[in-house]
């Protein structure tokens, strides 16, 4: 049985009235924007940057580190994951880690302007945003396999960040299961915000079999888009409370997201 509840400054019962109250996780790529060919890149070059430290005999500043795929995945699991195929070992590969994704995050950042140039976001995302900045006891925040550096990034390229709550986000940076995460999200809103939320009043919107287990994980109701990197066919049959094919229905999907 989910938990009840905080006092939200707009919980408001004073005329007796049923108030919203919901929290809204966003997932990042292939959900509220697709950003080209730089994240994958920056990722990498962290990758490559602790490569050439450790075996610099091996790796040169245009090697080609190991292909992973990276949908759904954190940050840190994805660059693990290639310093793994790479050959590094465990113990090696922990000490480098902050190391990889703090380059990570350099690089990421030096190519905001291709992002810009590169990148766009979803259809329906600006309007759904606005709408639902626009209702009363809703908070939204991001919940996302990126470091929070490269979250921010990736959001303030296309002008999102004034949509979202980012001090109480789950983020790669904060561990690198994004089964984690929403019960990490859970208490910072609780530890920042005094708020708390019942299962059913929380919402992950995503794009991959793992924002669905992140969601299933933590309890929490799941909006699945098919706008990611490998289409809607790839996700159509999940099994989360919702499916479909884009945002472009703000109005129904605003019914879903608010509804009972
Ligand atoms: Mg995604």
């Amino acid at each position: 049985v989910a938990e009840l509840v905080g006092q939200g400054p707009d919980r408001g019962d004073v005329d007796g009235s049923r108030c919203v109250h919901r929290l809204i996780l966003w997932d990042i790529d292939g959900t509220l924007v697709s950003c080209g060919a730089s994240g994958r890149e920056a990722l990498e070059a962290g990758a490559l940057a602790v490569l050439r430290r450790v075996a610099p005999s091996i790796w040169g500043p245009k090697s080609r580190v190991p292909d992973v795929v990276m949908s759904g995945k954190t940050d840190p699991q994805i660059v693990g994951e290639i310093l793994t195929l790479a050959g590094m070992e465990d113990s090696t590969l922990e000490k480098m880690m902050p190391l990889a994704l703090e380059e990570a995050e350099r690089s990421l950042a030096s190519k905001l302007d291709r992002i810009k140039v590169e990148g766009h976001v979803h259809r329906g995302v600006a309007e759904l945003l606005e709408r639902m900045a626009r209702t009363s006891g809703v908070r939204q925040t991001l919940l996302t396999g990126n470091l929070e550096a490269n979250a921010y990034t990736k959001v303030a390229a296309f002008g999102l960040e004034g949509f979202f709550d980012m001090a109480v986000g789950a983020y790669g940076t904060d561990n690198r299961d994004r089964d984690l995460l929403v019960p990490i999200c859970l208490g910072k809103v609780r530890a920042l915000r005094g708020e708390s939320y019942r299962a059913d009043e929380v919402w992950v919107i995503g794009d991959t079999p793992r924002d669905l287990s992140c969601a299933r994980a933590g309890g929490a109701r799941c909006l699945i888009v098919g706008t990611g990197k490998e289409g809607f066919d790839a996700v159509r049959d999940l099994e989360a409370d919702v499916v479909i094919e884009d945002l472009t229905d703000v109005e129904r999907v605003s019914r879903v997201l608010l509804g009972g």
